[in-house]
């Protein structure tokens, strides 16, 4: 069975056709500047022409025709409570995706475009959504509420959502197969550290903690956002600096984290070039490191104590799969304080297949009925 696998953005499209039952990707891409000044492919729409026609193509396509195509994996990042497990999309389900636009307005508009043109283009062929946080719906009420005036968690539905489900559900499973044992007796903290960096607490193969909240931007030190903080020094800011909320929230997420305290960059790589010079910024780029690094830490020994134990730390995403130092140095921190026999594990992360996974099985599932 192929399926297709589209990752929508505002601007972008990236596809990857597998072969579901041999496990195997057959070809993959990325359209780019959709709807930008200058672009030839205008909307979601004529992206997904574009991939088809790609596909299918004589001379360089893997298809002979979109008929080929039994099924469409789509990410789709906030499912709020609703969603906790990817589901074949129907009018219902479109239905609440454009529901919690209001909680990802930056990610679910762009998914439902190509959802609509994908019904439109490949009339009949069943459809998947499969969502970021689906993976983080099993946490408990204790790890997922916050600790504001109850009304507010149900008049705003504002709690721990987490992201990177896919990521941390796929690492997990591989972490469970590579040590031989059943995730249901497991202990892991998965840890995705990319652009975007989280980590979950996953017992028994459930994410019962995640560190990402209502937004990408609780938790970790990642990129260029911030991560914990206290929400005092938001409101100093907007007092001091006079600033709008709008610019603070551009300040938290996109020139915080390892770009704010570095001044250099926020690409580990660019960091840890520097830190190792003898540069002016070389003093601020270690501090990124170490903060970076602490804060691992920390979330690793929360974690431990939430489960009452731990077999593995697995790391996966652009960071851990790269740099071996910084895997290395947290293990070198931490083995002495964990139980004896702790794994440090890397598994590739590969959010593809995991779609094109739950695509398959629930179009099977759909065929069996
Ligand atoms: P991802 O979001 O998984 O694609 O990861 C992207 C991030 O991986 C980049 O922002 C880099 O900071 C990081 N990265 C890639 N290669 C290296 C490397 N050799 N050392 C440190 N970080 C790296």
């Amino acid at each position: 069975m192929l399926v297709l696998v589209i990752n929508c953005g505002s601007s972008s499209a990236k596809y990857q056709l597998f072969d579901a039952d041999r496990k195997v990707s057959l070809a993959k891409g990325v359209i780019e500047r959709i709807g930008q000044y200058g672009s030839s492919c205008s909307d979601h729409h004529a992206a997904m022409k574009i991939i088809v026609d790609r596909l299918t193509d004589k001379k360089t396509g893997v298809i002979s025709g979109a008929a080929e195509i039994s099924g469409v994996g789509h990410r789709v990042v906030h499912g709020g409570e609703e969603f906790k497990e990817s589901t074949l999309i129907t009018k219902k389900v479109i239905a609440s995706i454009e529901k919690y636009s209001a909680l990802a307005p930056l990610h679910n508009p762009p998914s439902l475009s190509g959802i609509k043109a994908c019904a439109a283009i490949l009339k009949g062929v069943p459809q998947v959504a499969v969502f970021d946080t689906s993976f983080h719906q099993t946490m408990p009420e204790a790890a997922f509420l916050y600790g504001l005036p109850l009304e507010y968690y149900r008049k705003y539905a504002l709690r721990k959502y987490g992201f990177h489900g896919t990521s941390h559900r796929f690492v997990a499973e591989e972490a469970a197969r590579r040590l031989g044992k059943p995730k249901s007796q497991l202990k892991l903290i998965t840890c995705h550290l990319g652009n975007g960096c989280s980590m979950t607490a996953v017992d028994g193969g459930r994410s019962v903690d995640t560190s990402m909240g209502f937004t990408p931007l609780e938790g970790l030190i990642m990129g260029t956002r911030s991560g914990d903080l206290d929400p005092a020094a938001v409101l100093i800011l907007l007092e001091k600096e006079g600033s709008s909320t709008s610019a603070i929230n551009d300040l938290l997420n996109k020139k915080s984290g390892l770009l704010g305290i570095s001044g250099v960059s926020n690409d580990m790589r660019d960091i840890f070039k520097v830190a190792k010079g003898k540069g002016p910024k070389t003093r601020r780029c270690k501090l990124a490191i170490e903060m970076f690094v602490y804060r691992i830490k920390k979330y690793v020994g929360a974690y431990m104590a939430a489960m009452g134990g731990l077999d593995a730390v697995v790391f996966t995403a652009g960071i851990s799969e790269n740099n071996p130092w910084l895997v290395d140095r947290i293990k070198k921190d931490l083995a002495p304080c964990l139980p004896v026999g702790t794994k440090f594990i890397v598994v590739p992360t590969n959010e593809e297949l995991l779609r094109a996974r739950d695509t398959f099985n629930i179009i099977k599932r759909k065929r069996g009925r």
